[in-house]
């Protein structure tokens, strides 16, 4: 169901939900954009347009982030309506079940050569019909961008997994999914490297108690940086928005 948290749209359905409409574009050929909204999203739409529009377009907006899930269960204490993370990762690896399972086609764009080269070899071994058409790495200079969608497009592939890390999957996937009319599209970001057995998905005990983030924070350095320069504009959001319904914490 289509609901809004900080002036961003956010569809409130669960993995098996959303892994159900992909389904369904499997099944019945038609475009399928999907983005993983996570906190650090929201602030940077406040900046980019194109991000903004990229959100905007797409046909689902999930809320991958812990912190979505927090701000819209926050923001809205009277509404009734269920909402749920639905982790990027995992959405992925049941469309990918499903495109292996309906004998679909898939292609794959982003990550580094190495990480793409292991998850693709991993996932085949994973998925036993997975029929991946086209591998292409995300390193070969946005100068690129427009051929490598041509590239793609050639195969006319029924799943596009985008793991160009954000706002770069989101803007691709905007900017070219006129070429795309018949696929399910959804940016993954750092999926492959977790496929290719370069990084490790926070262990069970920091999923179950929604500190995933803080985990990826702390383990992975770079990240540190991103989300301590988002979290304290997003939390001020979520204050803001707030203190405007007046339905106080
Ligand atoms: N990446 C890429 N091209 C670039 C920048 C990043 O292919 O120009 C890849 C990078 O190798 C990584 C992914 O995009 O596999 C982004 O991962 P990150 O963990 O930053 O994304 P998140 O999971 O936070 O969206």
């Amino acid at each position: 169901m289509r609901k809004s948290v900080l002036n961003q749209p956010i569809d409130t359905f669960n993995l098996d939900e959303v892994a159900a409409l992909a389904r369904g574009a499997f099944l019945n050929p038609k475009q399928l954009k999907i983005v993983t909204l996570n906190p650090e999203m929201i602030v940077n739409a406040i900046k980019n347009i194109e991000l903004q529009a990229a959100i905007n377009n797409s046909n689902l907006i999930v809320p991958d982030g812990t912190g979505i899930v927090w701000a819209y269960k926050t923001l809205n204490k009277k509404e009734q309506i269920k909402i749920e993370r639905v982790p990027g990762i995992e959405l992925a690896e049941k469309i990918l079940e499903y495109a292996s399972e309906l004998k679909k086609s898939v292609a794959i764009f982003g990550s580094h050569p190495l990480s793409l080269e292991r998850a693709v070899f991993n996932l085949q071994n994973k998925y036993s019909n997975l029929n991946i058409v086209k591998a292409i790495d995300g390193y070969k200079g946005v100068e690129r961008d427009s051929e490598i969608a041509d590239e793609i497009a050639n195969e006319n592939p029924h799943l596009i997994l985008v793991a160009l890390g954000s706002p770069k999957q989101e803007v691709w996937i905007n900017k070219y999914s006129h070429l795309f009319p018949k696929s399910v599209l959804i940016g993954v970001g750092g999926s492959v490297d977790v496929w290719a057995g370069k990084v490790q998905r926070a262990p069970k005990w920091f999923r179950d108690n929604h500190l995933e983030w803080f985990y990826r924070a702390v383990s992975q350095p770079k990240r540190t940086t991103r989300i301590l320069k988002s979290l304290p504009k997003f939390m001020w959001m979520v204050f803001k928005a707030l203190s405007q319904t007046k339905q106080g914490f």
